[in-house]
């Protein structure tokens, strides 16, 4: 038997998981760590306390299995991407906290690279929009802060990294300062077509080339742990940001498969094989991954903010349910929303519409609205933001998606994927296994180890546990879809001072 290990980097937790050959899971652990928020629409992670629940969940993972390290064949990692750790080289310790994908502290830079007419450039060499969320301002920011940052960055005293990159430093005590090029594609600083970084981008952002990891590929040899940590050297074969690991797991490997990811957000992810196809709708276009000594594999992505969020706001900010499972009971004792809408504007809308002054809405309230509507409401409402989300991917790519692969937290409401199917118009899978991103991981390390001589393999092993279809008619997704609309209009532009 072969064993595989799976660390998931998540943003609020890291996860390791013991996969036998398989991919059937034998044991697991998990650990939170500190958020820190030095600042209103700051957001932290301390680096250390990234590595060693890392290491500590690892560690009981493998004892859990009973199994020692000897008998891993593979490390796979996913994690939370475009967070950034800026470390020193000789010590092996981060120079500031990392700042996490959240963080919104380089928004006025990113306004003025936008003012400067900087957009085009970037949206054609990284596929992605000028935005704190990508990796780059946060680097620029961090060498900015600490005494002599950018004298050292110059000088190759210190490295920087995503999280996958940080802890494959770590793990290989040293060795390995490398990324994948999926992560690489979220830092903003990667040519998406080259798979190399860009020098001029990395001039608009003053970040010297000294700083950053090696780019390698997704899954193939990236180093192999110090057997000090797990008492035996383990080679590490993937590594791959957590979205396009979710869309591996859920093997969209061919053009034109789509997934969405139903956690605190909806991440929607279509592959697009080796078309990096520039997005007319305001999606992005992201490295899916590469494998060995392949080709650049490319998706769109656009996603949601308020996801599975939306429910919590239903349990923690109404009080209206006790736990997220309990909103489909509320929502199913009423037969239909009574007219009311919610757009989940929260915390501003995401892809297509791009507008931080939007603001939460709900519509059609009567004197007969109650509390079961307004549940009904609120998964309708996420239903209707993946579906604007589809409309662009299909604009983009000119294809109808014909099935949507679902997996996270929430897609576990059969009401949320029945109603998601209805909008769409299509079929919606929901796979057994809903945790799709260490999976991913998981089978890019045992492919990189050759553990598997193909993903033609892998395909035998995925399990579909239940199909939802369409059970409206075309009129009337049409009506829903227009009534959506003009509700979304009145969330828009809420903020707005006039
Ligand atoms: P993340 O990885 O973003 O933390 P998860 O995939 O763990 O997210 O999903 C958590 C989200 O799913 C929460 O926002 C929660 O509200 C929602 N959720 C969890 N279980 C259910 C359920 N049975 N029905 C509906 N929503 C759920």
């Amino acid at each position: 038997m072969k064993y595989i290990l799976a660390l998931d980097q998540g943003t609020t937790s890291s996860r390791s998981i013991i996969y036998n050959d398989s991919l059937r899971v034998i044991a697991s652990a998990q650990k939170e760590f500190t958020q820190h928020f030095p600042q209103p629409g700051w957001v932290e992670h301390d680096g250390m306390e990234i590595w060693e629940t890392i290491l500590s969940t690892a560690r009981e993972a493998i004892a859990k299995a009973g199994i020692s390290a000897d008998e891993i064949s593979a490390l796979g990692i996913t994690n939370q991407r475009e967070t950034v750790v800026v470390w020193d080289r000789k010590t092996g310790v981060p120079v500031h906290r990392a700042i996490v994908w959240q963080d919104r502290r380089t928004g006025e830079a990113m306004n003025a690279l936008r003012e400067a007419g900087k957009e085009p450039l970037v949206q054609q060499r990284t596929g992605l929009l000028l935005d704190p969320y990508f990796s780059a301002s946060k680097i620029r920011w961090i060498l900015q802060e600490i005494p002599d940052g950018q004298a050292r960055a110059e000088a190759g005293e210190l490295a920087a990294g995503t999280i996958d990159s940080w802890l494959i430093y770590k793990l290989t005590g040293g060795a390995s300062h490398v990324t994948d090029v999926s992560n690489a594609s979220r830092t903003m600083l990667m040519n998406i077509r080259k798979g190399d970084w860009d020098s001029e981008l990395l001039a608009l952002f003053n970040i010297p080339a000294a700083i950053l990891p090696r780019i390698a590929p997704s899954s193939g040899s990236l180093g192999v742990t110090d057997a000090a940590h797990f008492g035996a050297s383990i080679p590490v074969t993937s590594a791959i940001g957590d979205q396009q690991s979710a869309l591996f797991g859920q093997l969209c490997t061919k053009p034109g498969l789509v997934k969405c990811t139903y956690g605190t957000g909806c991440f929607l992810l279509e592959f697009t094989g080796q078309d990096a196809i520039s997005s007319a709708n305001r999606l992005l276009t992201t490295v899916a991954w590469k494998i060995g000594e392949g080709s650049l594999q490319y998706a769109l992505e656009g996603s949601v903010f308020m996801g599975g969020a939306s429910i919590q706001w239903l349990r923690d900010g109404l009080g209206i349910i006790k736990s997220a499972p309990e909103v489909e009971e509320l929502a199913n004792r009423v037969s239909d929303c009574g007219g009311v809408y919610l757009v989940p504007a929260f915390t501003g809308l995401g892809a297509p519409y791009w507008d931080p002054q939007a603001r939460g809405t709900i519509l059609g309230l009567t004197r007969g609205t109650n509390s079961a509507h307004i549940a009904r409401a609120t998964l309708e409402g996420i239903a209707f933001q993946v579906s604007d989300l589809v409309t662009a991917m299909e604009r983009d790519s000119g294809k109808k998606i014909a099935t949507l692969r679902v997996d996270g937290g929430a897609s576990a409401s059969n009401l949320l994927m029945q109603t998601q199917s209805d909008l769409l118009g299509c079929t919606v899978e929901r796979p057994a296994n809903l945790e799709s991103t260490a999976l991913g991981a998981a089978m890019l390390a045992g492919l990189g180890a050759g553990i598997w001589p193909s993903i033609e393999e892998l395909s035998k092993i995925r399990s579909v546990e239940r199909r939802f279809e369409p059970e409206i008619t075309a009129q009337s997704r049409r009506s829903r879809l227009k009534i959506w609309k003009r509700a979304v209009k009145r969330a828009q532009n809420w903020t707005t001072q006039s």
